[in-house]
């Protein structure tokens, strides 16, 4: 996260901090050494971030974004019963029962580039046409421009688990 810290002569008693077009603002005294400040900036930033993670973890805007993707990568004729964020799946980017159509996202997922986030829904949208990690599920995959970026990109994160099946 960027953080720009501004420190004001005026008025100012406390260290606050807001998101001002993707970067973190922090609003402190003018007088307030570093030492005492860097601790208290790190504790605003934490709290900005789950603030944000949870807002972002919206199974209705969720829903949205898989309806989207599935007009533009699968002509829209896809099907699922249920889509929604799941926190107790550290591993796994994401999952997908086809038999029931449920897929779940991990909560990791919120915090991720969009461009990240956008090809794990459309990882498990394809594996309710492809069950398994075959060709055809690959080929199906290759419609998504970004594909081999958003992989790297979890490898990275720990999470390469994008694989999922639950039986
Ligand atoms: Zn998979």
């Amino acid at each position: 996260m960027d953080v720009r810290v501004i420190r004001s002569k005026a008025r100012q008693k406390t260290v606050s901090a807001r998101m001002v077009d993707g970067v973190c603002e922090i609003r402190a005294p003018y007088a307030i050494d570093e030492a005492e400040l860097k601790p208290i900036i790190e504790n605003l930033i934490r709290r900005l971030q789950k603030k944000q993670a949870r807002e972002s973890l919206d199974d209705n805007a969720l829903e949205r974004r898989a309806q989207w993707l599935n007009e533009r990568y699968f002509d829209g004729k896809l099907q699922w019963s249920s889509i929604r964020w799941v926190a107790n799946q550290r591993k796994r980017a994401g999952s997908c029962t086809p038999a029931l159509g449920t897929i779940r996202i991990s909560s990791r997922m919120a915090t991720v580039p969009a461009f990240v986030r956008d090809y794990v829904i459309v990882h498990e949208l394809a594996h309710l046409i492809e069950p398994q990690h075959s060709p055809r599920f690959w080929k199906l995959l290759n419609k998504y421009p970004r594909t081999e970026r958003a992989r790297g990109y979890l490898m990275a994160l720990g999470a390469e688990d994008v694989e999922d099946l639950e039986e």
